[in-house]
């Protein structure tokens, strides 16, 4: 099945909007089995979307198109499909209504040109837009079949995901030879992209149906696992051989899969063992708790903490006894320590957790180079660990990775 995408709107060629339409879809397809063979984007120029869309559906068994079903003078996208298709725009009685009570509803009159858009060229198969108000119409040119969606894209992605695709899916269902393909992200951390490929590689040999893939995401490298077979319960169980495999290879530094990002393990770790924490960043200035209160739910176990950037501020929010700060400096074993503790003891929780580093690129001192941090963790009945981390990279790598090392004396 050839599948074609044609994406329209000025705002998309001359560089206001970045086509993110497009890379949902792509994605959705490629699940499917389907590759897309072409994407297109044209301005809104009557001429050029009419003959994008003549040609798209020349070459093509599903055209997707998308943008320019709105109320206003820009969007033509209906007119161009009726000019392609050699018929005339009509009226669809259903979406009439619906915009009439639409606008009621809000307590306004039906303008004429929110009323265009219940014009749809003849003979098309219209269905409700269940998050706004264009509706997607579907119309055949020839072989081919085309989609035209509103550019919105929360309206597209509900489209796509609630319309387009079950019908695609069904399309292929009737094909022979269809490919069945099943995913899985394992996330890893603490091991080099080199590591990973150097531990994983030998395993493809064995899981011949299954495709490996690296992806660096810092601070995590990630493992992309494709099984590919003629039934979905052969990729299903390509795939689960393919991840045991991996996992047992790579151990504890896989931490989670798919949607499961570090902020959300490491928050259902702390949230079942019923423990609390308490934070004292320094050179990360906030950046774990912007983390950690990224996933809902962080209030279960983040009792809060403190930005104690100065030395003052280690003192006076987290209890670091000046004199320990003059003889060691404060990027130092004992001052991370007597972060963690101090702020564990302020905030009354199970764990207490510090970073304190030299982020650069200026700093640092002979002994501890930019890039050098301590973190640390305190925590009820048990002795307080830290551990010292040489982190290369510039500045933004430097913080990113203090938070990640951070984080992970927790899940240890
Ligand atoms: P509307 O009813 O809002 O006019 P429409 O179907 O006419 O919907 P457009 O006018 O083309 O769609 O676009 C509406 C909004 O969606 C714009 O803000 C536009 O920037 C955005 N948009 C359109 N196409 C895309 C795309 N391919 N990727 C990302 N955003 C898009
Ligand atoms: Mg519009």
């Amino acid at each position: 099945m050839r599948v074609e995408l044609l994406c329209t709107g000025d705002e998309l060629v001359t560089g206001l909007t970045t086509d993110t339409n497009s890379p949902y879809l792509e994605a959705r397809l490629f699940e499917l089995g389907l590759k897309v063979q072409r994407v297109v984007l044209v301005g809104d120029v009557r001429e050029d979307i009419t003959l994008a869309l003549r040609e798209a559906a020349a070459r093509s068994d599903v055209v997707i198109v998308s943008g320019g079903l709105g109320p206003t003078a820009d969007d033509f996208t209906a007119e161009c499909a009726a000019a392609a298709a050699g018929v005339p725009l009509v009226e669809d009685v259903g979406t009439l209504q619906f915009l009439r009570e639409r606008a009621v509803k809000r307590g306004r009159e039906l303008t004429p040109n929110v009323a265009r858009m219940a014009l749809v060229p003849e003979g098309s198969e219209v269905v409700p837009n269940p998050v706004g108000a264009a509706p997607l119409f579907i119309l055949r040119l020839g072989g081919c079949r085309l989609f035209f969606l509103p550019g919105v894209p929360r309206e597209y992605r509900a489209l796509v995901d609630g319309e387009v695709l079950p019908r695609v899916r069904a399309e292929l269902e009737k094909r022979p030879g269809r490919t069945y393909r099943a995913f899985r992200l394992l996330r890893t951390v603490g091991i080099p992209e080199s590591v990973l490929d150097a531990r994983v590689a030998p395993l493809a040999a064995a899981h011949s149906r299954v495709v490996f893939g690296f992806r660096t995401h810092a601070p995590e490298n990630q493992l992309k696992l494709m099984a590919e077979a003629p039934s979905q319960s052969e990729a299903d169980a390509a795939l689960a051989a393919a991840e045991a495999a991996a996992r047992h290879e790579l151990g504890r530094a896989v931490y989670g899969a798919d949607a499961d990002t570090y902020p959300v393990v490491l928050g259902r770790l702390l949230t079942e063992a019923r423990a609390t924490l308490a934070l004292a960043e320094s050179c990360t200035g906030g950046l774990i708790a912007a983390q950690l209160t990224g996933v809902s739910g962080a209030s279960n176990f983040l009792l809060g903490g403190a930005v104690v950037y100065t030395e003052q501020m280690k003192t006076a929010w987290a209890g670091v006894p000046a004199d320990l700060l003059e003889r060691h400096g404060a990027v130092s074993r004992p001052v991370a320590v007597a972060m963690a503790e101090g702020i564990r003891a302020a905030c009354k929780t199970t764990y207490g957790l510090s970073v304190t580093g030299f982020a650069g690129p200026t700093g640092g001192t002979p002994e501890d180079p930019v890039g050098t941090v301590y973190c640390a963790l305190a925590g009820e009945g048990m002795s307080t660990r830290c551990e010292r981390f040489s982190i290369p990279g510039d500045r933004d790598l430097v913080r990113l990775f203090a938070a990640s090392n951070a984080l992970e004396l927790l899940r240890e």
